[in-house]
Formats: structure tokens, sequence, C-alpha cells
């Protein structure tokens, strides 16, 4: 059987946005004005989701991927709001509307962080979730070996998408197919292929930025 060939990968939407800023409180009408005022699209009210506006959306779509039960009890600091961008502009937005409203800001992409550290706080600073699941495009092409990926999808989609295409190729990263192509990369990504194809990480990453690409790699 032929080898798999690696995949040189990826694009993210959105690296890492961990701002550290004064902390303030971010309502839900005032933040959406503000993405809908610094994007290149419109985003509509039915993605956000606020516990004062949409409490039972907003704990179903907060409680959806956590992977530590430990981290949804009471006790613990939830965001004041989560925002699902739809465009790789509506991201950017949310960082600027972000630090214009002084808040921090939690990237979520597949969740599966066991430690929450997209979806919750150690401290009491407000905070709000980009959750990246409607950022899911996958563009596979084979003759270039190569795929672009958002974020927000997961690696099993990845390779489900990889395999419609080729029964030959593939791309070294984790077993679990629930995994978000953004955290699981980012944070190393091993798997089934590590011995001969090295990590996730290891593999040639692209990011998008103006239409252009950058080689990390
Ligand atoms: C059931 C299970 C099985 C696992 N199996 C494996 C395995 O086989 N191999 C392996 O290597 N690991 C494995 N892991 C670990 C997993 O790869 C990491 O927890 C990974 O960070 C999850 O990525 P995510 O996008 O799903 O998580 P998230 O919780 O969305 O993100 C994890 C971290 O990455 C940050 N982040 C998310 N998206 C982005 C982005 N676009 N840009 C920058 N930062 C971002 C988040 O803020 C957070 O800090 C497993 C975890 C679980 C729960």
């Amino acid at each position: 059987m032929a080898s798999p060939n690696t995949f040189t990968l990826i694009t993210f939407t959105i690296t890492t946005i961990i701002l550290s800023l004064t902390s303030t409180s971010c309502s839900q009408p005032s933040f959406y004005q503000c993405i809908n005022q610094n994007s290149d699209f419109p985003v509509a009210p039915s993605n956000f989701y606020a516990p004062n506006v949409n409490k039972t959306s907003f704990t179903s779509l907060l409680n959806s991927t956590a992977q530590n039960l430990r981290c949804l009890v009471p006790s613990i600091p939830k965001p004041q709001l989560i925002f699902t961008p739809l465009t790789e502009s509506h991201v950017q937005a949310a960082v600027i509307c972000a630090k214009q409203q002084k808040i921090h800001i939690r990237i979520r992409s597949g969740g599966h962080d066991y430690e929450g550290l997209s979806y919750i706080s150690v401290s009491d600073e407000p905070f709000i979730i980009v959750d990246l699941s409607r950022l899911r495009s996958i563009t596979v092409d084979i003759q270039d070996n190569s795929a672009w990926v958002q974020a927000g999808a997961t690696i099993g989609e990845l390779y489900y998408r990889i395999w419609q295409k080729s029964k030959t190729h593939g791309f070294p990263a984790g077993l679990c197919t629930s995994l978000g192509i953004g955290g699981h990369i980012t944070g190393g990504g091993y798997g089934p292929m590590m011995r001969k194809y090295g990590l996730a990480a290891d593999c040639r990453i692209y990011r998008c930025r103006n239409n252009e690409k950058y080689s990390r790699n």
C-alpha cells in the first residue's frame, strides 16, 4: 500500500488572541453594533449569545464542547458574551471591538481543551468567547499536496475531506476526530503517523492575511 503523503496545511483565520486589557463589561447590543461597524460583512444578532438575552442558547453553546465538567460548575466565571463569526472580517472586528470595549477574549475552535482555556477564566476579569465553530471550510488540492482549512473545522472533517479526494493521502494529527484544527495544531498535534511524519505542527503551515500566503517554516 502506498505511503500516505503528508499534506502541507493550513490557513488559520485567526491566531492567538488573549488580550491583557483593563476590565470592563460588554453588552450584547453594543458589541453587535461595533462588529457591524468594523467588519466588511453584516452579521445578524443571532450570532451573539448572552445570558441576559438568550440564556438557554447561551448555556447550550457554552457547554457544548466542554470535555472537563469541572469547568462548568457555577463558581467558575462565565463569559459575558459568545460571538460566532461567519467570516474572517468578523474575527478581525471582534478583536477591534474587544480592544475598544476593554474586555478579554477567549478563542475557541473545537473546545477540547481540558484546562478550559478557550471558555473559562481563572480570574474574575470579564471576558467574551469568540467561537470559531462556524468557520470550518476545507479545500483540498491533491495536485498541490495542500489543504486550506479554517480553524473551526475538526480534524475528523479534514481527514474525511482528504479521503474524499485520495485514498493514499493523509495528514498527521490526533486520534480524536472532534478536536478543533485551531487549538490542536497550535498545541502540536500528535497521532498515529507521528513517528514517520512528525506532529501536525511540523507540517508547513500557512496563514492568510490580505489574500497573501506567508510560510511559517
Ligand atoms: C478527547 C480528547 C482527545 C485528544 N486526543 C489528542 C490526540 O490524539 N493528539 C493530540 O495531540 N492531542 C489530543 N488532545 C488534546 C487536544 O489536541 C488539545 O486539547 C487541543 O488544544 C484541542 O484543540 P481545540 O481547538 O479542540 O480546543 P480549544 O479548546 O478550542 O482550544 C485549545 C487552546 O487553543 C487556543 N485556540 C483555539 N483556537 C485557536 C486559534 N484558531 N488560534 C490560536 N489559538 C487557538 C484556545 O484559546 C485554547 O487555549 C485530545 C483532547 C481531548 C479532549
